[in-house]
This record gives C-alpha cells, sequence and structure tokens, in this order.
C-alpha cells in the first residue's frame, strides 16, 4: 500500500484512539507494519538518530539521554516506556510525526531491543549506537546469545557512524572490530571500583577472546564478566578509551569522568556503566550532563527507592541472573540488616524457562528474612535454600498481596526484586501498604 496512505489513516486512527483510550501501547504501529511492512523506510527523519541496545540498562539509558537533550532546550522524540520492538519503535515515529510521515524532532533516541538493531537500521537512518552488555537473557525467545551477537555484527560490517561500546565487557567491546574502516568508534570504561573482585562469582559469558579463542587474562571483575581483559595474543582489551569514569563512590553517588566530579541519585555500578555510556554519547554531541546526571530520578522499578510504611523499600527489575547479581551485589554492600521479597513470574514476556535462577549468586549477607511470590514463588524459594539460605526463614506465597502484606510486618529495610511481568504488580501491591 502507498505509505502516504498508511500515514495518513495511521494519524487518523491515532488522533480517535488518543480521545478514547490514553494509554493504547503500539496499537497504531501494530496496524500500520500490518498495512506495509516496510512502512518504517518511508518516514522522513532530517535528525540525528541514536539507538541503545543491550540486555540490560537499555531503557535507563536511552531515558537519561533522552532527559539530557530536552534539558538542552532541544527537541527529542523517544520511545521512552520501552516499546522496542519495530511495531513501537513505528508507534512512536507515528505520534510524533506529520500525516505525510515527517518527524518532527531535533533529535530521536530509540531503545531497541537486541534482534530488531539490524532489522530496524536498514530500514532507518542511524548515526549513533550504544551498546552497554551482552547477557544470557530469555534464551527461549533469543536464542543464543552468539547468534544475536553475530547478526549485530554482520549489521556493523558495513555501519560507518558512531558505534559506542562498552570496552569492559567483551561480549560488546568485540562489535569494534565489525568494520575496520569504521574510524568512528568510541569505547566507554569504569575504573575498578570498591567491591570488584579477582574471581568471577556470578553467571558469566566470555571468557575466551572472540578472535582466536585464547582464554581472556582478568585483571578484575566489576560484576558479572563485565571488569579488566585482555587478550595476550592479540591485544583484545586494550582498546583507546574514549570516555573512562574514575573513582566511584557507589555509597554517596559520586564519580569522576573528564576531570569533572558527578553526583547522582543512583547507587550500582550497573548504573554508572550506563553513565560512562551517556557521557560518551554526550562528549560526542557537546552536551552538557552534569545537572541531567544528578536530576535523574530512577523510577518505575529501576532502582527504585521509596518509604513505605516508615520502611525504606528498594524496588529493582530483574530479568536474567546478571539483573538480580546488580540488586543482589546493592543489597549486599548495604551493611544494615534487612529483607528480601523475589517475585517470580513464569509469563510469556518472561519466558517460560526460569532455570536461570540457579545462575543467581545467592550469597547474601545481613538478610534476616525472605519472601517468595509470584506464580513461580517456590521455585525461588527452593533456589535461595540450596544456596544456603536458613530455610525456616523463607516464607512462600502464591498470592502477591499476601506475601507484600506478610513484608511489611516489620519496619526493617526492604529490599524488593521482581521479573518483568512481576514488577508492575508488585508495585502496585507495595504502594497499597498504608
Ligand atoms: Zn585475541
Amino acid at each position: 500500500m502507498r505509505s502516504s496512505l498508511v500515514f495518513f489513516v495511521c494519524k487518523i486512527l491515532s488522533a480517535f484512539i488518543g480521545i478514547f483510550k490514553k494509554n493504547s501501547g503500539n496499537v497504531v504501529g501494530k496496524i500500520a507494519t500490518k498495512m506495509d511492512s516496510n512502512i518504517i523506510k518511508y518516514f522522513k527523519i532530517n535528525c540525528p538518530v541514536i539507538a541503545v541496545t543491550a540486555t540490560n540498562g537499555k531503557t535507563t539509558t536511552n531515558n537519561i539521554i533522552s532527559y539530557i537533550i530536552k534539558n538542552n532546550g532541544k527537541k527529542v522524540v523517544s520511545n521512552l516506556e520501552g516499546n522496542n520492538m519495530e511495531t513501537g519503535i513505528v508507534n512512536t515515529l507515528l505520534k510524533n510525526s506529520t500525516i505525510t510521515g515527517k518527524v518532527k524532532a531535533d533529535y530521536i533516541t530509540l531503545e531497541v531491543d537486541e534482534s530488531y538493531v539490524p532489522r530496524v537500521f536498514r530500514k532507518i537512518r542511524l548515526d549513533t549506537l550504544i551498546v552497554l552488555d551482552f547477557f544470557r537473557d530469555q534464551l527461549d525467545r533469543n536464542g543464543e546469545e552468539e547468534a544475536l551477537i553475530l547478526k549485530i555484527e554482520e549489521f556493523l560490517k558495513t555501519y560507518q557512524n558512531n558505534l559506542i561500546l562498552n570496552r569492559d565487557d567483551p561480549n560488546v567491546a568485540r562489535l569494534g572490530r565489525a568494520n575496520p574502516e569504521n574510524k568512528n568508534v568510541f569505547y566507554f570504561s569504569v575504573e575498578k571500583y570498591k567491591y570488584a573482585t579477582s574471581e568471577e562469582k556470578e553467571a558469566g559469558e566470555g571468557k575466551f577472546c572472540p578472535f582466536d579463542k585464547t582464554r581472556l587474562d582478568y585483571e578484575y571483575y566489576q560484576y558479572s564478566h563485565i571488569g579488566k581483559y585482555e587478550c595476550k595474543k592479540c591485544g583484545f582489551g586494550t582498546e583507546k578509551i574514549f570516555l573512562q569514569i574514575k573513582n566511584v563512590d557507589v555509597k554517596n553517588g559520586s564519580f569522576e569522568a573528564e576531570d569533572e566530579r558527578y553526583e547522582t541519585l543512583a547507587n550500582s555500578i550497573y548504573a554508572i556503566y550506563n553513565f560512562a555510556a551517556v557521557l560518551a554519547f554526550s562528549k560526542i554531541y557537546n552536551f552538557d550532563a552534569k545537572d541531567s546526571l544528578k536530576n535523574f530520578r530512577l523510577d518505575n522499578g529501576r532502582c527504585e527507592s521509596v518509604t513505605i510504611n516508615n520502611t525504606e523499600t528498594l524496588i529493582n527489575l530483574a530479568k536474567n541472573p546478571t539483573g538480580a547479581n546488580v540488586s543482589l551485589r546493592i543489597l549486599n554492600e548495604d551493611e544494615e540488616e534487612k529483607e528480601l521479597l523475589f517475585v517470580l513470574n513464569d509469563n510469556i514476556a518472561d519466558g517460560f524457562d526460569v532455570s536461570w535462577i540457579w545462575d543467581i549468586n545467592f550469597d547474601i549477607k545481613n538478610v534476616t528474612r525472605v519472601i517468595t511470590a509470584g506464580t513461580r514463588a517456590y521455585d525461588i524459594a527452593i533456589r535461595i535454600k540450596t544456596s544456603g539460605f536458613d530455610k525456616d526463614k523463607i516464607e512462600a506465597y502464591l498470592d502477591l498481596n499476601e506475601a507484600v502484606k506478610a513484608l511489611y510486618k516489620t519496619k526493617i529495610k526492604k529490599y524488593v526484586i521482581a521479573n518483568y511481568t512481576a514488577l508492575q504488580p508488585t508495585r502496585k501491591a507495595i504502594f497499597q501498604v498504608k
């Protein structure tokens, strides 16, 4: 169908849907893609397009970038709600375009699902691609992680524009060699922080050099397989760093980069890596990020800190072992006494296979009680018990509201971890506690 007709119909449609329903998800994007599977190609885009992809952290990073652009007085279009597949991106662009498909923006920043990067950006322009990390995630949807990386690598072979990569993740840094002709590869890195270890303690991937299969020499691990490594044979891991974060203080939320001291509300090494990517972006585009980083609040269950019933509560999403390990790492770095609620579902969007919980490092400290909930409340309870945690201190509830009620029987500080479909119901249940 003629693209102009699709734009016309869908703009009218979205106006109608907008009248009846505030949150229509990506319904119009789905309809538009159904009418013309290549509709995304026909948007008229005359501004830089920035994309963020990763297993973990893409929503946060994309949201901060969008926030920074806005704070610098520019109009930005972004899929902030995390509709990160092709239909979601079409939906976002439709919402912000004229009836002829001209996108009204100074910048477009998109969070993009890893498997959709080649698919989407073979059809529309891409000026900067940011890749944060690759972990094992939802294997039954994405297939092997290696296959995913190979797909992106293939796409990058002919890509000439900005490529911002995490040098501390070998799965990501390898993408820098995909196109030897590309002079616009920028690596970011975070200097060793207080809780880095010399042994890998969490679910790990990528221990071998992808170019010659030599075992990578690790000096330290920040978390999971992220850290300082080197291939003694080919020098992989020693690429020149474009943006380096130093003197990380997760406890007080501060770090240094480019001779500047930054303050943040975030308290995890995981967030610091997101900031490193954000600062590399800001450096390339010449944006001032300092105030934005200071004021940006992570919410919506991404390291969200709230006070419920006079009890400090930290809520974090975890949809794979690394996400969970990061949350538990934050918990362990906090020396106060605390209680943990872990909510695990196995709905379609979570992936039916919950075996990933066996890759979580449950070596938890100063936790006096664990409560589990979700459709897989018992699986996660057994997993925690198997790690050596006292079984008399574990309570499992299939009913989420009951679990939350039990959680707030005490005034001890709470840490809450929930997987994908469990997150919003858990937040809702928590916010209802009086
Ligand atoms: Zn090598």
